[in-house]
């Protein structure tokens, strides 16, 4: 049983970090006016018209980061696919990290 008073002393600080959990929180999910399934709509437009303009410009197929060709199966599998499978596994990190 803690029967010391909260140290007031810390509460800005406690409030600043709080604060900057909520942003981040609100950054990562944002609230109900823009709700997940939007997002991934919006993304997959996206995507998709990206895929369109490369198909336009020739360069689709090729990797939008190292310029490689993509795995015939990664096309395959998703049309719209921006990198190969090594600089997909790289932006999925990248994109865990933040
Ligand atoms: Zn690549």
């Amino acid at each position: 049983m803690n029967n010391d008073s909260p140290d007031t002393s810390q509460f800005e600080a406690i409030r600043a970090r709080l604060t900057l959990q909520l942003h981040q929180v609100e950054r990562d999910f944002p609230p109900a006016d823009l709700p997940a399934t939007l997002v991934r709509n919006q993304m997959r437009h996206a995507r998709a018209k990206a895929a369109l303009d490369r198909l336009d410009a020739g360069s689709f197929g090729r990797c939008c980061q190292c310029r490689e060709y993509i795995e015939p199966e990664v096309l395959h599998f998703d049309p719209s696919a921006p990198f190969c499978l090594d600089c997909q596994a790289e932006a999925d990190l990248r994109q865990r990290r933040t």
